[in-house]
C-alpha cells in the first residue's frame, strides 16, 4: 500500500504533487519519489524517506505533467533505487504503482532474457518494462498499457507518463484510484486528500478500467471499451484534512469523535439500513485490529439486547479457515482496502450470505463487493491509530442494534456525543506518568469493556511501543497474575452493572500481588477511588455510551503516554494506514 499522486494541468506540477503526497504519507512513508515531464523531456527525484522531511529537489523538477509516490515497500527494502517511479531502459517512460504484481518473478525473468536491464528489487519494475516493449512497437501510451495490463497478477492502481505525450495512462485492479476534475486540470491519487484543495469533483475508477487523462479530458476504458464513472461531489471540507492546529493528527481526531459520532448516529437510520439488516436470525462478523474490536463490542452490545447470536472472526483467519456460517456478515474495514476482509467477504459471497461493509471510504473496494454498505461519517483520518473512525464504526454498530431492537436506543444515542464531548477535557496527569514508567500493562474488563480493554491496549503498544495486553477480567487469574509487580499497572474498567462487584473483587486481587490499578469507573463511585491507586471517572450514563467514553479515556492516555515518551505519534514506527496486503 502506498499513496499515488498524479497530475496534468496549467500549472507546475511537481509543488502540486508534493503536497499531495504528503497528505497521503499515511499510506505509507519508508521512500518517496516525483517524475515529470519538463521542457528536457523525463526527469525525476527518489529518495528513501520521508517526503515531509525531505521535499527540496523533488519540488524543483519542471514541467506541467507528473507522478509521485510515497511507497510501503512489499517487495526490496526502502532505498533509493527502490523508490517509485520506476523507469524503462530508455529513461522516457515512467511508472508509480500502489499495490503488488504477484507474477514478477516470472515477468522479470523473460523481461531479463530479451535484454532489459533492472535497476530495483521491487516488483513494480517489470511494468515499465513491459510498456516500454508495447510502446516502441506504436508509440502509443494507452495501446501499450491496455496491451500488458492482461499480463499482470495482482494488485495495482498504475499511473504512467512519457516525454513522448502530452497526457497520463492510469489503471486500476483490486488498489483504489480516484481521478479529481479541476479548472484546466486533472488529478489522480489514491484517494480525495490531496486532490480535495483544488476539486470537489471527482470520479472513483473500477476494477479493470484504464484511462487517459489530459487536462481537459478522462476517457476511460475497461475491457477496450469507453466507459462511464459516475461523477461525484466529494463534501469533506479542507479542515478534515488538515491538522487544524492540533500537535498531532491523532489528538484532532480523537476531538473529532463527537462529530464523527453524531453525523454518522444521523447518517444510519432504519430507511438507510438495508432491508436484510432489520431481523437476522444469525450474524458474522469479520474484520481485523481495531474493527475486530469494534466487532466484539457489537457482539456483546447485539447479543445482550436482542439475543440475536454473533459470530466473530479474524477476517484473515476465516480465508484459511472458513466457519460454516449462513445469513448475514458484516465485514468492517476504515479504509475498505483491507485485503483481508475483502477476501473474507468474497468467500461469505460465495456461500450465499448476504454480505454487509462498514467502511469510511466512498468507492473503496469494499463497497463494491458486499450487497449493501454503510458508510460511517468520520471524514478522512490520517493519524494511523484508529480513533475517529473506530467511534464511528460503533455508531453505524450501535444504530443496527438499535433498529434490530426496535429502536429503543435512538433517544440515548442521539445524545452520546454530548458525553465524548466531555470526557475530551479530563485530566489524566497522574496516569500517564504510572504508564510512562511501565514496561508491560494489563487492561482488563468485562462484558462490552473487555473490546474496550483490548482496544485500549492496542491503542498504547502501537504508539507508545509499551507491551500492554487486554484481558477479559476474570482470566487475569489463569495465568498473567505471574507477570504482576509494581513495574506492570493494571488499567480496570469497572462501571456499573452485574459485573462491578466481581470486578471490585478482581481489583482486589491484583492489588494484593503489588500492581498498581488505575480504576475507570462512574463519577460519583466511592468504593474505586478508595481501593484504586487512580481513579479516573467518566460520565454516569447507560452501558452504552460508557463504552464510548472509557474508549476516549485509554484513547487520550495511549496518546498522551505516547508524546511524553516522544514517539512519533502519527506514524508509528513499522504500520501503515490501510493494510492491503495479506
Ligand atoms: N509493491 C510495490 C513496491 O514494493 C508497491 C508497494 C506500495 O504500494 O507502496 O515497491
Amino acid at each position: 500500500m502506498c499513496g499515488i499522486v498524479g497530475y496534468i494541468g496549467r500549472r507546475e506540477a511537481a509543488p502540486l504533487i508534493v503536497e499531495g503526497l504528503k497528505k497521503l504519507e499515511y499510506r505509507g512513508y519508508d521512500s518517496f519519489g516525483v517524475a515529470t515531464i519538463g521542457g528536457m523531456g523525463l526527469e525525476f527525484d527518489k529518495h528513501k524517506g520521508r517526503i515531509s522531511e525531505n521535499d527540496q529537489s523533488a519540488i524543483q523538477l519542471k514541467g506541467k505533467i507528473g507522478i509521485g509516490h510515497t511507497r510501503w515497500a512489499t517487495h526490496g527494502i526502502p532505498n533509493d533505487a527502490n523508490a517509485h517511479p520506476h523507469l524503462d531502459c530508455t529513461g522516457t517512460i515512467a511508472v508509480v504503482h500502489n499495490g503488488i504484481i504477484e507474477n514478477y518473478a516470472e515477468l522479470k525473468r523473460q523481461l531479463t532474457a530479451r535484454g532489459h536491464t533492472f535497476r530495483s528489487d521491487t516488483d513494480t519494475e517489470v511494468v515499465v518494462h513491459l510498456i516500454e516493449e508495447e510502446y516502441a512497437k506504436k508509440k502509443d501510451l494507452l495501446f501499450a498499457v491496455q496491451t500488458i495490463v492482461p499480463k499482470l497478477e495482482g494488485s495495482y492502481a498504475l499511473l504512467v507518463i512519457s516525454n513522448n505525450e502530452e497526457r497520463m495512462i492510469v489503471a486500476r485492479n483490486a488498489s483504489p484510484l480516484v481521478i479529481g476534475i479541476g479548472d484546466g486540470e486533472t488529478f489522480a491519487a489514491s484517494d480525495m486528500t490531496p486532490i480535495l484543495e483544488h476539486t470537489e469533483r471527482a470520479m472513483f475508477l473500477e476494477d479493470g478500467d484504464i484511462a487517459t487523462i489530459s487536462w481537459s479530458e478522462v476517457a476511460i476504458y475497461n475491457q477496450g471499451i469507453l466507459v462511464t464513472r459516475p461523477l461525484e461531489l466529494i463534501d469533506w471540507s479542507l479542515e478534515d484534512v488538515k491538522k487544524g492546529g492540533f500537535a498531532h493528527f491523532m489528538l484532532k481526531e480523537i476531538y473529532e469523535q463527537p462529530q464523527a459520532f453524531y453525523n454518522t448516529i444521523r447518517a444510519v437510520t432504519s430507511e438507510t439500513l438495508p432491508d436484510f439488516v432489520h431481523n437476522p436470525t444469525s450474524v458474522t462478523v469479520v474484520a481485523c485490529g481495531s474493527s475486530y474490536h469494534t466487532g466484539l463490542i457489537f457482539k456483546y452490545l447485539l447479543e445482550e439486547s436482542c439475543r440475536v447470536p454473533v459470530r466473530l472472526e479474524f477476517a484473515s483467519e476465516f480465508k484459511y479457515y472458513p466457519p460454516p456460517i449462513e445469513g448475514l456478515v458484516i465485514g468492517i474495514t476504515q479504509s475498505g482496502e483491507t485485503a483481508d476482509t475483502l477476501t473474507a467477504l468474497k468467500q461469505a459471497k460465495a456461500r450465499n450470505c448476504k454480505t454487509l461493509a462498514v467502511t469510511n471510504i466512498l468507492g473503496s473496494s469494499v463497497s463494491r463487493l458486499a450487497d449493501a454498505t454503510i458508510f460511517m461519517r468520520a471524514g478522512p483520518e490520517i493519524s494511523v491509530a484508529a480513533t475517529k473512525s473506530f467511534i464511528a464504526q460503533l455508531a453505524v454498530l450501535m444504530q443496527i442494534v438499535n433498529n434490530i431492537s426496535g429502536r429503543k436506543c435512538s433517544a440515548m444515542l442521539l445524545h452520546a456525543h454530548q458525553a465524548i464531548e466531555e470526557i475530551l477535557l479530563i485530566d489524566l496527569t497522574a496516569a500517564v506518568s504510572v504508564c510512562t514508567g511501565a514496561k508491560d500493562i494489563f487492561y482488563v474488563g468485562r462484558g462490552p469493556f473487555y473490546p474496550v480493554a483490548l482496544e485500549g491496549a492496542l491503542k498504547m503498544k502501537e504508539i507508545s511501543y509499551i507491551h500492554a495486553e487486554g484481558y477479559a477480567a476474570g482470566e487475569l487469574k489463569h495465568g498473567p497474575f505471574a507477570l504482576l509487580s509494581p513495574e506492570t499497572p493494571v488499567i480496570a474498567l469497572c462501571t456499573p452493572g452485574d459485573t462491578y462487584a466481581v470486578m471490585i473483587s478482581n481489583i482486589k486481587e491484583m492489588k494484593a500481588r503489588g500492581a498498581p490499578v488505575i480504576a475507570v469507573g462512574n463519577e460519583g463511585d466511592s468504593e474505586l477511588p478508595e481501593i484504586a491507586d487512580i481513579f479516573i471517572p467518566i460520565p454516569g450514563t447507560t452501558p452504552f455510551v460508557q463504552v464510548l467514553t472509557s474508549l476516549v479515556v485509554l484513547q487520550l492516555l495511549a496518546y498522551y503516554t505516547a508524546v511524553a515518551l516522544g514517539r512519533d505519534v502519527d506514524k508509528p514506527r513499522n504500520l501503515a494506514k490501510s493494510v492491503t496486503v495479506e
